[in-house]
């Protein structure tokens, strides 16, 4: 078994139309977009870093360079798919995915079970091992003043059964 651990965070820029974030895959209408290299789908970039971590196999920067042309404007999907493909390279599977995403709008709750369906589908496990949950940050700090959007991913690793 493995576990890992990953953590990003962008920076939210109010939008006057319904423009919308990207988060587990998911579009979220708000009044906000992210500002990103890629799509800044806080998520995912979180759930790269916690399948490299669990395997030390470095960082999402040091694999999808933020200052590579190729990565501009790219789904994170694709992060996390050449990710999952070197760790079944190293003969593991996902078991399961914790998560915590924090901001302050929009409203998760409404997009939890798309967010888990998506992870799921990506990492290749059961929608029943793989958990999404928000928290406000009250008003304070970065996130709390609607400026940033963070999130933390655990996933733990099984070496796959010959
Ligand atoms: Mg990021």
């Amino acid at each position: 078994m493995r576990i890992g651990i990953g953590y990003d965070l962008h920076r939210l820029i109010p939008s006057v139309e319904r423009a919308g974030i990207k988060l587990a895959g998911v579009d979220l209408p708000c009044f906000f977009t992210i500002q990103a290299h890629s799509d800044g789908d806080a998520v995912l970039h979180a759930l790269t870093d916690a399948l490299l971590g669990a395997l030390a196999l470095g960082d999402i920067g040091q694999w999808f360079p933020d200052n590579a042309p190729e990565n501009r404007n790219r789904p994170s999907a694709e992060f996390v798919t050449l990710t999952m493909r070197e760790v079944k390279k190293l003969g593991y599977e996902v078991v399961n995915v914790d998560s915590v995403v924090m901001l302050e709008e929009p409203k998760l709750s409404p997009h939890f079970e798309a967010m888990r369906r998506r992870l799921a589908e990506l990492v290749g496990t059961e929608l029943t091992s793989v958990s999404v949950k928000a928290k406000t940050m009250e008003g304070m700090g970065p996130v709390g003043e609607r400026k940033a959007i963070a999130a933390t991913v655990v996933v733990l690793l099984r070496e796959i059964s010959p």
